[in-house]
C-alpha cells in the first residue's frame, strides 16, 4: 500500500533543513519526513543545488578563497545519508538507523491514561526535544501552545486537529504562538515522532500538573 502525503513541512523549513541552520530535533523530523516523501526529497535537492551555486558565484570564491560551506551536526548528516535507505520496518530508515529501534522494540514508558512516550537523545542537550509518541484511540492531547517551532510526523495510525487530519508520512508544521488540541482517530492508535525547538506550554491543569515529570 503507498502511502498518501498530503501534509509537507513548510518551504522555510525544508530550506533552513537544506542550508542546515535547522535545531538538531527538528532535522530529525525532516529526515525522517523525506525517506517517506519523494516529492519533499526533490526540493530539498533542488535547494541544496542552488545553495552550491550561490556559494560558488559568491565574490569571494572568484579571487580563489576556500569555499566556507556550513557544516551540518554529524547526527544531522547521519540521518540525511540514511534518508532513502530501504527498511521493511515502519519506522522512518533515519530514525530506525540512528537510534538502533524497530517499531516493535520502542521501550515506551507511560505518561498518563492512554499516552506513551519514548525520549530520542540529542547531540546536545538543550538544543530542544525530540520523542517517540505513541496515543490510544480517540484520546485527546492536552492543549499547549508552542514556544517556538515544532514538527510532529504521523508514523502510524492518524490524529485531526483544526487544521485537518494527519495521517502516515504526513507532517504538521506549527510555528509559535499556535494553539492546537490533536485528537487521535477512533480506528487505532497513533504513534507519532514531534520535534520542537523548546518544550511545549501546555495550558489545561493535567498538562500543568503532569509537565514537570514530562518536561513537554
Ligand atoms: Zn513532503
Amino acid at each position: 500500500m503507498s502511502t498518501v502525503i498530503t501534509h509537507h513541512p513548510d518551504s522555510t523549513t525544508l530550506l533552513s533543513y537544506a542550508a542546515a541552520t535547522i535545531a538538531e530535533p527538528l532535522a530529525a523530523v525532516v529526515a525522517a519526513h523525506l525517506s517517506m516523501c519523494p516529492r519533499c526529497r526533490a526540493e530539498v535537492a533542488d535547494l541544496e543545488l542552488l545553495g552550491a551555486a550561490i556559494m560558488l558565484s559568491a565574490p569571494d570564491c572568484s579571487s580563489g578563497a576556500a569555499l566556507k560551506v556550513p557544516a551540518r551536526p554529524a547526527d544531522v548528516a547521519k540521518l540525511a545519508d540514511g534518508r532513502v535507505a530501504h527498511s521493511n520496518d515502519r519506522l522512518p530508515a533515519p530514525i530506525s538507523a540512528a537510534y538502533a529501534l524497530s517499531l516493535d522494540s520502542i521501550p515506551w514508558k507511560r505518561l498518563g491514561p492512554g499516552v506513551w512516550h519514548h525520549r530520542l537523545a540529542l547531540r546536545q542537550e538543550g538544543d530542544g526535544d525530540l520523542r517517540l509518541l505513541r496515543i490510544a484511540p480517540g484520546r485527546k492531547m492536552p492543549d499547549h501552545g508552542h514556544g517556538g517551532a515544532e514538527l510532529t510526523l504521523v508514523i502510524e495510525g492518524a490524529y485531526r486537529d483544526v487544521t485537518g487530519q494527519y495521517r502516515r508520512g504526513d507532517i504538521q508544521d506549527v510555528d509559535e504562538g499556535i494553539e492546537h488540541q490533536p485528537i487521535v482517530d477512533t480506528d487505532g492508535e497513533c504513534i507519532c515522532m514531534i520535534a520542537s525547538e523548546q518544550p511545549a506550554r501546555f495550558k489545561s491543569l493535567v498538562g500543568r500538573l503532569t509537565q514537570p515529570w514530562t518536561r513537554m
